[in-house]
């Protein structure tokens, strides 16, 4: 990149002074400097204008800026941006709650507000231990989690987390040790012989007088590999957590909000979780927050234990002027044809990236909703990846073996083809480069 002065300095003292997500500080990979966002536009320090390849991890559905939220954003901010919620409402949380409960799986009757989706996942946890102890069950404290999840970074969660690929091995010996199930045979429409069924069933015979609740994620494995599963997989893990007793955690942070092509990924299989944790694209990627809802037994459940309150209370908790950028995306979401946004997303998406899986160098191609991966053989090819999409115009932000994107479900049609036109050439430009070098 070619900055100016002023540029150039504020990447100095970034890079001097700011902890970057999983970087070290100082921070020997210079971030790239952004002005400005519209739509699937970023604007970038030197004002190169790319397209937006990763919705800021999940979160911008709408794009950036959308002029129905920004408005209701600013309507918020004149009249009450922040207010605690110990002991005060107000109509933005009410009218959030509504709709929460109106469009997640029926059952689904109490919310509980957060600041973050690794913090939504651990009060789902807690409300699932406290719901054992409140039963008299105390012996019933351990998380059954399957491989290749991922649910945050805080402690709670990291011990939910793939316990090799989970980013959080380092932790191992202080976390509380999780039990796991194998990870679901991968493919979201495949015939399974349900070996996968019969190990998680295995485990809940002889774990579940000590197991709380399973924790998973519906359909699509995110940041633990981006994985697609079968919804009878997960519809047979919704029995089996019922025959056994346990407790069904679905973390949707990532799925929520129309990403697989369903509102929320738990109606493929037409289940209704005890627990359900949402983040990223409530907002609509405006502005952080979270919720858990929970159904109606286990908050009531809670409430006749002892100490019979939930024991949790992030200070912004509800804050209003998330609460009221969440009901304008929700509103804007169902108004639009989502739906039909989204089918035509995941058409260009396997019309255009599928053929790469014929290259030498790739392992796979998958794509469902608005979600398209292109899993490398190598690993280390992501950051090359990276900076040749730049130089075509589109942001991207490989991890390890995987190159994704999940578009803003109103992109317009020529910057989708502008994104998918710069992967495919910069893997094939990557690839090619790399047999060069031998
Ligand atoms: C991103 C994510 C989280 C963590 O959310 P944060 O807001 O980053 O704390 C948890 N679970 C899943 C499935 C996620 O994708």
């Amino acid at each position: 990149m070619n900055y100016s002065d002023h540029w150039q300095s504020l990447i100095n003292v970034d890079q001097q002074h700011i902890w970057h997500p999983y970087s070290s500080s100082p921070n020997p990979v210079a971030p790239i400097g952004v002005k400005k966002t519209q739509g699937s536009l970023i604007t970038l320090a030197d004002d190169r204008e790319v397209v937006d390849g990763m919705s800021s991890w999940w979160a911008t559905i709408h794009g950036y800026n959308h002029p129905v939220i920004m408005q209701a954003m600013k309507d918020q901010i004149d009249s009450m941006p922040h207010i605690m919620f110990g002991g005060l409402t107000h109509e933005p949380a009410v009218e959030l709650a509504k709709r929460l409960i109106k469009i997640t799986p029926d059952g689904l009757n109490k919310v509980f507000f957060a600041d973050s989706g690794s913090v939504s996942m651990e009060v789902a946890i807690k409300i699932a231990l406290q719901y054992w102890i409140s039963k008299q069950r105390p012996e019933k404290n351990r998380m059954l989690s399957i491989r290749n999840g991922y649910h945050g970074d805080t402690f709670a969660t990291m011990a939910v987390c793939d316990p090799v690929n989970g980013m959080h091995h380092l932790f191992n010996d202080v976390l509380r040790q999780s039990i796991f199930a194998p990870a679901p045979q991968m493919g979201f429409d495949i015939d399974s012989d349900n070996n996968d069924l019969a190990e998680l069933e295995q485990i809940l015979q002889s774990h579940s007088h000590e197991i709380a609740a399973l924790t998973l994620e519906p359909i699509v494995q995110g940041a633990g590999g981006m994985r697609f599963y079968r919804p009878a997989y997960l519809k047979a893990v919704r029995e089996l957590c019922t025959e056994y007793d346990v407790l069904m955690i679905a973390d949707e942070i990532a799925t929520g909000f129309g990403r697989t092509g369903k509102l929320f990924a738990c109606e493929w299989a037409n289940i209704t979780p005890d627990i359900m944790t949402i983040g990223k694209a409530l907002t609509g990627g405006n502005l952080t927050m979270a919720a858990m809802l929970c159904t109606d037994n286990v908050s009531d459940t809670i409430c006749q234990g002892e100490p019979g309150v939930l024991m949790h209370g992030p200070t912004f908790m509800a804050n209003p002027l998330a609460c009221a950028t969440a009901i304008a995306s929700i509103d804007l979401l169902l108004e639009t044809p989502w739906q039909e946004s989204i089918a035509q997303i995941e058409q260009h998406l396997r019309t255009e990236l599928s053929p790469l899986a014929e290259l030498d160098g790739v392992a796979d191609v998958r794509v469902l909703g608005a979600i398209g991966v292109i899993e490398m053989q190598r690993s280390d090819l992501g950051s090359q990846i990276q900076a040749s999409c730049l130089e075509n115009g589109a942001w991207l932000r490989p991890f390890g073996k995987l190159v994704y994107t999940m578009p803003a479900f109103n992109i317009p049609k020529e910057q989708l083809q502008q994104l998918t036109d710069a992967i495919k050439a910069a893997i094939t430009k990557t690839l090619s480069e790399f047999k060069l070098k031998g």
